[in-house]
């Protein structure tokens, strides 16, 4: 038995994706519990409004659910449910007895914090499969140690994907999830048909250079973590943004049509312009994006913003514009498409 379980946490850390290795712990505490149901949820925002994503869940009999789609707006939040709220606030395991509220028929359970960086970014949700059984002390124990183990695993994850400066997601991140991006794109594509698609742009801070120049690099560093923050502030929770290299970043949105992506990113553009950034005052930036296609790669997408790019810095930077609209325009001549099936 415990060298079964050594073996499901060697497996249960072999895992690089975090989906996999959700699912690798969920499997885990599910073989060895054996409970009605484990569910694993991700935490999304700050505070009271954090919002709660099941990532994925296992129930009895076999069935699993994978990753809440959809609005993210519509999900609970973690002030929804008193155990969730418990967990998170006291960061500690918390149990829901259905006994103390009415006899619904309802399974008692118990839900564990995940730590993250900073703060819980995750819970383990734990429902027991005969009624009013509860977990014994010596399997809170293991939970708490399979997560502790999960914990540590994350930590050395992030280290390998995040911007040391920035915090922000790298280039070798986006690369390496561009095909999940590209999945959840024929997704929406499917579903919510041709209005909404997702987008991504590269944003490039406006002569950087002299910036550095006139107020040295710690300066120049500062704004570049002082942009990182107003874009983690700036975009929604689902929105994703990278450092890219040097001063420049992308970002992707997604469920937007051309003039919602105009409007989110043209926004940014403009709070940047406000902002007083120490020591340097204001600072700019110019902006490129398209649409992502579904049989894009990272290189072709990322050429495509990058010729809109260009056209701003040409056009007296501090600005924004699509590719698709500059082509349509006939301002920029379309960029030849490259896609996988050509690359193999
Ligand atoms: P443009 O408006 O055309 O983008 O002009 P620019 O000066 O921003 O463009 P350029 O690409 O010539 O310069 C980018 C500069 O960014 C050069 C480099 O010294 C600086 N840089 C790159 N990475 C970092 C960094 O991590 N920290 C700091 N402080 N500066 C950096
Ligand atoms: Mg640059
Ligand atoms: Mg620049």
């Amino acid at each position: 038995m415990k060298s079964d379980l050594i073996d499901a946490v060697a497996r249960t850390t072999s895992h690089r994706d975090r989906d996999e290795l959700n699912a690798a712990v969920a499997k885990l505490l599910f073989d060895h519990l054996e409970p009605a149901r484990v569910t694993v949820y991700r935490l999304l925002g700050d505070g009271d409004d954090r919002k709660v994503q099941r990532r994925v869940s296992l129930v009895a009999g076999g069935s699993q659910e994978g990753p809440a789609v959809g609005d993210p707006a519509a999900l609970p939040r973690v002030t929804e449910m008193p155990h969730w709220h418990e967990c998170v606030l006291l960061k500690d395991v918390a149990h829901f007895s259905p006994s103390s509220v009415a006899d619904t028929g309802d399974r008692l359970c118990s839900v564990f914090p995940v730590f993250g960086e900073r703060d819980v970014s995750g819970m383990v949700e734990i429902e027991s499969s005969g009624r009013r059984a509860c977990l014994k002390p010596h399997e809170v124990h293991l939970v708490n140690g399979v997560l502790r183990i999960l914990h540590n695993h994350l930590a050395v994850l992030d280290y390998g994907e995040r911007d040391q400066l920035t915090g922000l997601l790298n280039r070798r991140t986006f690369e390496a999830s561009f095909g999940k991006l590209r999945e959840r794109t024929r997704e929406l594509a499917r579903t919510t048909g041709s209005g909404s698609a997702s987008w991504l742009a590269v944003l490039d801070v406006d002569r950087f250079k002299s910036i550095n120049d006139s107020h040295g690099h710690l300066f120049g560093d500062e704004v570049l973590l002082l942009l990182a923050r107003l874009m983690n502030d700036t975009f929604r929770i689902i929105d994703q943004v990278f450092r890219f290299g040097g001063e420049e970043f992308v970002v992707v949105i997604d469920g937007a049509d051309e003039s919602g992506a105009a409007r989110a990113f043209e926004r940014f553009r403009a709070k940047v312009e406000l902002f007083r950034f120490p020591q340097v005052g204001r600072a700019t930036i110019s902006i490129g994006y398209t649409q992502i296609n579904p049989d894009d790669i990272p290189a072709s997408a990322v050429a495509r913003a990058d010729a809109a790019l260009y056209y701003a810095k040409q056009n007296g930077r501090n600005r924004s514009d699509c590719h698709e609209s500059l082509v349509r325009a006939g301002l920029i001549a379309r960029k030849e498409e490259r896609s996988e099936v050509e690359l193999f």
